[in-house]
């Protein structure tokens, strides 16, 4: 049963004559003093409880604009741009500012950032959170919730490997996200890769970056463009067929199997030098037989689910919402790992403050 709280006793104190009133009033027209907000939605206490509400259901009680953002420092770079850290002057919630630079015309523009408001829809506690978008000066700003642990890329480069019950814990939150945007957004998330799954302190992994390789694609005219790594992609894709839910799940395998074995699935040693070429990729991703977990080194469930996802056949693929009942995610499911121990005790990617 819902207890009601006592009603809050309202405080508003009136900003001193020296204080410029600009510094109560965010870019985006809020007047802000504590706990109060006044916007053109009217007055709005944001109470603590609301506050400490968890990452499932949050939603944001301010608008913005890029005016209300100060930049901290850079924490991460891609191909397609920079994403820096940054913090909401009035409020102080810390985001994950990504700008990514293109010249286009006006018209795509409005196409991508209007792409990007239904995206900005999602309620999946495993997909990153966008909770804006501008464009300014040639480029398209995404506000994204800050992962304050950066990537699984930065996790496996510390550790090399993760044990199989920590693997299931990332699986299963991976795969959360996954039936989420297959199966009620209906998307394809087209770039499954390490540095695209985020972790935060209390451990939580989350998909980022869905739609957007699809987006920088078509701004640069042509669908099946593609900005980024091919190691990841599956044969129908990288051999230019068609593709669909499945392409998500082969990346999903690799990246799995990735973070089990230490290197890349189809690198023959960890010698960086001795990365396969696009040429070399595409052959053994299309014409050699695919990758699987040395049974001698994994259990038989953790065998089992790699090769439930990486089939060359995208038919023969399980699909996320199968594999979340997989006997791998279900042999750990009760043990209580706690994954924001393994990733607290590693070094933050960047000195990332929480
Ligand atoms: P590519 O551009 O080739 O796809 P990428 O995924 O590494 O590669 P970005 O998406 O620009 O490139 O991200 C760069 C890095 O920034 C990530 O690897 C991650 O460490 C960091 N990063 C991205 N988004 C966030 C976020 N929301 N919170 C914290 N760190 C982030
Ligand atoms: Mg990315």
């Amino acid at each position: 049963m819902k207890i009601k709280k006592p009603l809050q006793e309202l405080k508003l104190s009136v900003p001193v004559q020296e204080t410029p009133i600009s510094s109560f009033l965010t870019a985006s027209g809020t007047f802000h003093d504590g706990d109060l907000r006044l916007n053109q939605k009217g007055l709005r206490l944001i109470s603590e409880e609301k506050e400490s509400q968890s990452s499932e259901s949050k939603e944001l009680d301010f608008e913005f604009s890029k005016e209300d953002l100060e930049a901290i420092k850079v924490i991460g770079k891609g191909s397609g741009g920079v994403v820096q850290l940054v913090r909401h002057k009035w409020v102080g919630t810390l985001f994950a500012l990504k700008v990514i630079q293109m010249n286009i015309q006006e018209e795509i523009r409005k196409q991508i950032v209007q792409e990007l408001k239904i995206n900005q829809a999602s309620q999946c506690p495993h997909v990153v959170i966008c909770y804006h978008s501008f464009y300014h000066n040639g480029a398209i700003s995404l506000v994204l919730e800050y992962m304050d642990r950066g990537s699984l890329a930065d996790v496996i480069r510390q550790v090399k490997t993760i044990l199989e019950p920590y693997l299931a814990v990332v699986c299963k939150q991976v795969l959360q996200g996954l039936v989420y945007l297959h199966n009620e957004r209906h998307i394809i998330h087209r770039d499954i890769k390490p540095s695209n799954l985020l972790v935060n302190h209390k451990g939580e992994v989350k998909i980022t970056d869905f739609g957007v390789s699809a987006m920088l694609a078509n701004s640069m005219g042509q669908r099946d463009t593609f900005v980024g790594t091919y190691n990841y992609m599956s044969p129908e894709r990288i051999s230019g067929s068609t593709y669909d839910y499945s392409s998500d799940i082969w990346s999903l395998g690799l990246v799995v199997l990735e973070c089990a074995i230490g290197r890349f699935p189809y690198m023959r040693s960890e010698d960086e030098e001795e990365r396969p070429s696009f040429y070399e990729l595409l052959e053994a991703i299309v014409d050699s037989p695919p990758p699987t977990a040395p049974p001698d080194q994994f259990s038989p469930e953790f065998c089992s689910f790699v090769s439930a996802c990486i089939q060359k056949d995208p038919r023969d693929r399980s699909s996320s919402s199968d594999l979340l009942n997989h006997p791998f995610i279900e042999k750990f499911q009760d043990k209580d790992i706690d994954l924001g121990i393994l990733v607290s005790s590693l070094e933050p990617p960047v000195n990332y403050p929480r």
